[in-house]
């Protein structure tokens, strides 16, 4: 197993990483001055595989357990779920030290901590995310959400949980498509962060892809420790937070103009993450060798180079939708070399849609 904290003052929490060690909650649990009524949201496919195994744990030792199962998918992130969830805290009688459990991907996280953060102004929340991507990225950084008709995450806070507990053996169910689109986001970790870890998951990627514990436990903590690291330094989004971005631009828009159907998130990052290695080529900040090592990768791991049927003109215009422009200017983050980054907000129209054209 392993161990971090990710240091936010008083906010500070630990993420638990290990395997088939489900039993070690019951230690997590007693240890924390929690209520003993604690509430388990999942969704439909996750709730039938763990549930009731997370639940006869926290009976063991004297809690009892409501639950809640919404339906898998970003629609349910949604304001009427909300309030089905808020009806079922008041009925179960939570009380401001009882404790919201999160058990599933980044849908489930994003909204149990929007309750967690929300019902009786916030109550203890536990993160435990049973997808390769809400280990390595959604349950560290405290961003809670609901979406509104209008838009994804435009409803939320920062709320940290009291704990993340991660098990590898939830990836033993995960469809391969969801191991490939979390890999996209450590894969972008190794390229703004550490270039020895961006090696170790080129060396390693068969015994990646093949979920070999050891290996895994290694991605995941090293992955959450970067993230950690940069979270801790800017935990509101105002300054080295931005690299997180890093081929999210274009992923963004490929997203929105494939209406979320086409691509998931893993993927249109893997576009958008070659796109940005292009745009760092040709304004002359890296190498080609550096873009070749970047795309061998995606490939590797069974993610798209290229957004196929989304032509560059229609793509162009959504990136200034972002949420991270300010002041009508695009923040490109963009590769000096395998571990650096740097931010610049004057790359020319030109080299974006030469990237774009290179990437649909
Ligand atoms: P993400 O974590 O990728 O943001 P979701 O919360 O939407 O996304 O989860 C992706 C899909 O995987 C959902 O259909 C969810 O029910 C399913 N899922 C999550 N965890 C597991 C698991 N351990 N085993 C099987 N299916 C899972
Ligand atoms: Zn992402």
């Amino acid at each position: 197993m392993a161990e971090l904290k990710v240091k936010l003052g008083s906010d500070s929490y630990d993420i638990h990483i290990g395997t088939n060690w489900i039993s070690e909650l019951a230690n997590q649990f007693t240890q924390m001055k929690f209520s003993s009524n604690a509430l388990i949201i999942s969704d439909s496919n996750v709730a039938p595989l763990y549930s009731n195994k997370i639940a006869a744990v926290l009976n063991s030792v004297g809690f009892s357990t409501e639950h809640y199962s919404i339906d898998p998918g970003e629609q349910s992130k949604s304001a009427t779920d909300a309030m089905d969830i808020y009806t079922k805290a008041i009925e179960s009688k939570l009380d401001r030290k009882s404790p919201i459990v999160a058990l599933g991907g980044g849908v489930v996280g994003d909204l149990a901590g929007f309750i967690a953060a929300t019902y009786l102004r916030g109550v203890p929340f536990i993160q435990i995310p049973t997808t390769l991507l809400a280990q390595v990225d959604s349950s560290v950084g405290g961003k809670v959400a609901i979406n509104h008709p209008l838009g994804k995450n435009l409803i939320g806070a920062f709320y940290q949980p009291e704990l993340v507990f991660i098990d590898t053996l939830f990836l033993d169910t995960l469809p391969e498509r969801e191991l490939y689109t979390g890999l996209a986001e450590v894969l972008k970790y190794g390229v703004i962060s550490d270039c020895d870890f961006f090696d170790y998951l080129r060396q390693n990627s068969n015994d990646i892809l093949m979920k070999r514990p050891e290996t895994i436990i290694k991605i995941i903590h090293r992955s959450c420790q970067i993230k950690a690291d940069i979270v801790s330094t800017d935990e509101r989004e105002t300054g080295l937070r931005a690299i997180l971005n890093f081929g999210h631009t274009i992923g963004h828009a490929i997203e929105a103009y494939t209406n979320f159907e086409k691509y998931n998130h893993g993927e249109a990052v893997a576009i958008g993450m070659h796109g940005a290695a292009l745009i760092s080529y040709h304004m002359g900040l890296c190498s080609a060798e550096v873009v070749e090592k970047i795309c061998h990768c995606i490939t590797k791991f069974h993610l798209p180079l290229k957004a196929a049927h989304c032509p560059a003109d229609k793509i162009l215009p959504l990136l200034v939708r972002d949420k991270k422009v300010i002041n009508g200017k695009l923040n490109w983050v963009l590769i000096k070399d395998l571990g650096q980054v740097t931010i610049v907000n004057n790359v020319p129209d030109a080299i974006i849609a030469a990237a774009l054209n290179e990437i649909t």
